[in-house]
């Protein structure tokens, strides 16, 4: 992360897309909009766009893989060629393998897997249009896709970025502000249990300049955290 001279992430406190330092982008969220999955949902935040599909739990291909005391969850983060300013090469790379990863691992830690032996949770994150954040955004989705399949979960992981750029501590880095700013620290929590579940840096704080961050991503993650609530409730008192 560098920042290039000629482009001002701040201006008198006022970020290049127009936000204040502590403003999420818009999301909208949307839940059991695929009709063969078990559950799914329709993230849009800022000009990132992610649809999650969830099947399962289903029966473990290949066995040996199955664990028989626990559900085994499995997350595919797929960028689609078209999501990003220049065509991105089909199929998976270091960082989609990676985001896949860490992922199953946040999600897995909040599903009741030890309830389906042997079996499989398969999740798909599919980002059709990436503006930076699409790990966190991904995120969101798969929980809403796994809530919406009425799999068991001790709670919703939600993430959100903050980070810096311009000189100042931000929530929810844009594309320029991730690509020019001075740092990005991602972050998923359960906030029933008040759990880190996640937690990346790209660039450099300080101390304090990372504690700064560090509450201004869990005060983002807090308001996904209502929204995501809001749009299940209100799937649920539709049908
Ligand atoms: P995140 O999307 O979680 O912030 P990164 O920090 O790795 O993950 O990526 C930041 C942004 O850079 C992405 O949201 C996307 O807009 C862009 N980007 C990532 N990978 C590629 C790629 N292979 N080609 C073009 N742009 C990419």
């Amino acid at each position: 992360m560098s920042q290039a001279k000629d482009i001002k992430l701040m201006d008198n406190g006022v970020r290049i897309d127009g936000r204040k330092p502590d403003e999420l982008r818009p999301v909208q969220m949307e839940i059991g909009v695929l009709k063969n999955a078990h559950g799914s949902a329709f993230v849009q935040w800022g000009k990132n766009k992610v649809l999650a599909g969830v099947y399962g739990p289903r029966e473990m291909h290949p066995k040996r893989l199955a664990s028989p005391t626990e559900a085994t969850v499995r997350v595919t983060y797929n960028m689609a060629p078209f999501s990003v300013d220049d065509r991105k090469r089909p199929g998976p790379d270091r960082r989609s393998v990676e985001i896949s990863k860490i992922s199953s691992e946040a999600l897995a830690s909040v599903v009741e897997t030890h309830l389906f032996p042997n079996t499989a949770i398969d999740v798909f994150i599919e980002i059709l249009q990436a503006d930076a954040g699409t790990r966190c955004v991904g995120l969101a989705a798969a929980s809403l896709a796994l809530a919406d399949a009425g799999i068991p979960m001790r709670d919703l992981v939600v993430a959100c970025a903050a980070g810096k750029a311009g000189g100042e501590i931000i929530l929810d880095l844009g594309k320029e502000e991730d690509n020019l700013g001075e740092a990005d620290v991602p972050l998923a929590i359960s906030p029933r249990t008040g759990k880190v579940l996640l937690l990346q840096m790209d660039g450099q704080l300080s101390n304090e300049e990372f504690d700064r961050a560090f509450d201004l991503a869990w005060g983002g993650c807090m308001k996904i955290y209502e929204q995501m609530k809001e749009t299940l409730v209100s799937k649920e008192v539709q049908e």
